[in-house]
């Protein structure tokens, strides 16, 4: 796999980064994008967590992205930097069929009654509506299926997601949670792995996946390249590039996502490119050597 230049065509099955922002502070301020991923994979095309300003940053792309060639649209959960351009992805994806049309994948309490994200007058519109079961897998085109994994994400239901495809490489995407256990085993087909990582230490009542957490996930499965998102301030002030560089392993490249990345998902190798020269310093000591930040949080 490698990253395009953006100038280029879209290779046939790829994956863009519509937002990379993790956190409401970073979503709020739009220091980065919030727009989920954008995917073209075994001839399904849709956005997964479409967030504030995903239709923008659709419409915003180049080479062009179009809402009205979406058909399908998956949120991992309800939370509103996930969920809040879903209505206006649906209105792309229905606008020019007469009949219903596409799909979409939500979890169950994103449909609770007098609470649902999707407006009734939309989701009229749309053919298909999966809710996410565990290890259940949706067939989003004859040749592609996703399977939900379940996650532990504060208040609401969480599921991550793993495309397979014939004759494609499998992928998957970590959402928002707490590691499990599970993990290595669930994703081990995958690879590429997209983590959200919304901060650089665990922290005691909040289900995000940290940095620690992925170096510990990278001993155990090893994807050919794996791609942390979902970044909330304090890893951007750090340089999520360099810490990713960091976690990279003999198996595995790591990279930080930017937003309007674009990967492809047939190229083979890895980002060898992101390996630097001299002894690599590991994750730890990025952290270490950043006391100030970090003040009353542990380094495990
Ligand atoms: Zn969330």
């Amino acid at each position: 796999m490698e990253m395009k230049n953006e100038s280029e065509l879209y290779p046939g099955n790829f994956i863009r980064f519509l937002g990379t922002a993790g956190t409401r502070f970073v979503m709020l301020s739009q220091r980065r994008s919030s727009g989920g991923i954008w995917f073209s994979y075994g001839g399904a095309m849709g956005v997964i967590d479409p967030g504030p300003g995903s239709l923008v940053q659709i419409c915003a792309a180049s080479p062009p992205l179009s809402a009205i060639d979406i058909d399908t649209l998956i949120l991992t959960h309800r939370h509103i930097d996930h969920s809040s351009d879903l209505n206006v992805l649906v209105e792309g994806m229905t606008l020019r069929a007469s009949e219903p049309r596409g799909r979409v994948i939500l979890t169950e309490d994103c449909l609770e009654p007098g609470d649902s994200v999707i407006l009734r007058y939309e989701s009229r519109r749309v053919e298909l509506i999966h809710t996410h079961a565990d290890e259940a897998r949706t067939e989003i085109s004859n040749r592609v299926s996703v399977e939900s994994v379940l996650h532990k994400h504060h208040g609401v239901q969480c599921y991550g997601l793993i495309f397979r495809g014939d004759g494609l490489p499998s992928w998957g995407l970590i959402s928002d949670t707490v590691a499990l256990p599970n993990f290595s085993a669930r994703y081990s087909e995958c690879e590429l792995l997209v983590i959200n990582v919304a901060m650089p230490l665990p922290r005691a009542r909040l289900d995000h996946m940290s940095i620690p957490d992925v170096e510990s996930l990278l001993q155990a499965l090893y994807p050919k390249l794996a791609i942390i998102t979902h970044m909330g301030g304090f890893l951007l002030d750090m340089g999520p590039e360099e810490i990713a560089a960091s976690l990279s392993t003999e198996r595995t490249s790591v990279a930080a996502a930017q937003d309007g990345m674009v990967v492809d998902l047939e190229a083979a190798g890895g980002l060898a490119g992101l390996h630097r020269g001299g002894a690599m310093r590991s994750p730890r000591d990025f952290l270490r050597e950043r006391p100030n930040i970090y003040q009353g949080l542990k380094i495990l």
